[in-house]
């Protein structure tokens, strides 16, 4: 995948909360249908920097290009409507909606509003949430409360929701804490199968080091809000800056 064009260009993204420097100046790309692990320790910067990238958060410096679009001064709406999708690191979903309404609940990132979704939805947005659903492999839960679903299948469901509108990149923010070892299975064969089928670019956030080398083309370490290294699963495993902010040595 390496000669890929650009889908995501983010120069000098800066954040503080307070006097903590979150995010410190970091540059970071993702190439059209690119799978990025971002990792780093607890407290590196790691969800402010995907909140930055989604708008969710107000960056203090930086510019974001994505798609061709400057998209740095856009609302998280506007930056979902050009196509990123993102789940976060603790779930949400509306437990007390099926897993259907859930996944029609996707629709608010096409920038459909609350009040149009009391609307029926029509057939292609129903047919693409049957699509979904059918392809994470959870069918026979279409009408369970989402409440009731495992904490891997309610992550499964997030994939969903977030797929809805068609992204080209989707964030996922600590996809697997939480999740039994089957569903993490899961839930990488069907990034992978996203991946492939929809030419979807990921940026992975995780704690889980394997899911991450068995998954990702390119992987990203953060250490203290600023990039400690960017490169292959086979040159972040040998470098030594890597395995000293990992194991503090
Ligand atoms: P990671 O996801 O890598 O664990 P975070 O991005 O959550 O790291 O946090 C980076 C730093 O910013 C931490 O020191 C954290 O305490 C701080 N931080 C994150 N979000 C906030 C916030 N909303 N208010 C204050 N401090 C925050
Ligand atoms: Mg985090």
């Amino acid at each position: 995948k390496g000669n890929q064009p650009s889908l995501l260009s983010a120069q000098g993204i800066t954040k503080s909360f307070g006097g903590i420097r979150a995010v410190q100046g970091v540059n970071f790309d993702v190439a059209v249908g690119e799978i990025v692990g971002l990792v780093g320790p607890n407290g590196s910067g790691k969800s402010t920097l995907l909140g930055c990238l989604s708008r969710d958060i107000l960056l203090d410096a930086g510019r974001i290009v994505f798609d061709g679009t400057d998209v740095t001064r856009l609302r998280a709406m506007q930056v979902a409507r050009n196509g990123i999708g993102r789940t976060f690191q603790n779930v949400r979903i509306f437990p007390e909606l099926s897993v259907w309404e859930n996944a029609l609940m996707g629709r608010q990132w096409k920038g459909v509003g609350l009040r149009d979704m009391l609307r029926p939805a029509d057939i292609a947005t129903r047919q693409r949430a049957a699509d979904l659903i059918e392809l994470m492999g959870f069918p026979q839960l279409i009408h369970e409360y989402a409440g009731n679903l495992s904490g891997g299948q309610m992550r499964l469901l997030e994939l969903v929701m977030a797929m809805m509108s068609r992204p080209r990149l989707v964030m996922l923010d600590e996809a697997t804490s939480g999740v039994n070892p089957t569903l993490i299975e899961s839930l990488k064969h069907y990034v992978k199968v996203l991946n492939q089928e929809e030419r979807v670019a990921f940026i992975v956030v995780e704690h889980n080091i394997g899911f991450i080398f068995s998954i990702a083309d390119r992987i990203v370490v953060l250490n203290d809000g600023r990039l400690l290294a960017d490169g292959s699963p086979e040159q972040i495993q040998h470098n030594e800056e890597v395995i000293v902010a990992y194991l503090g040595a």
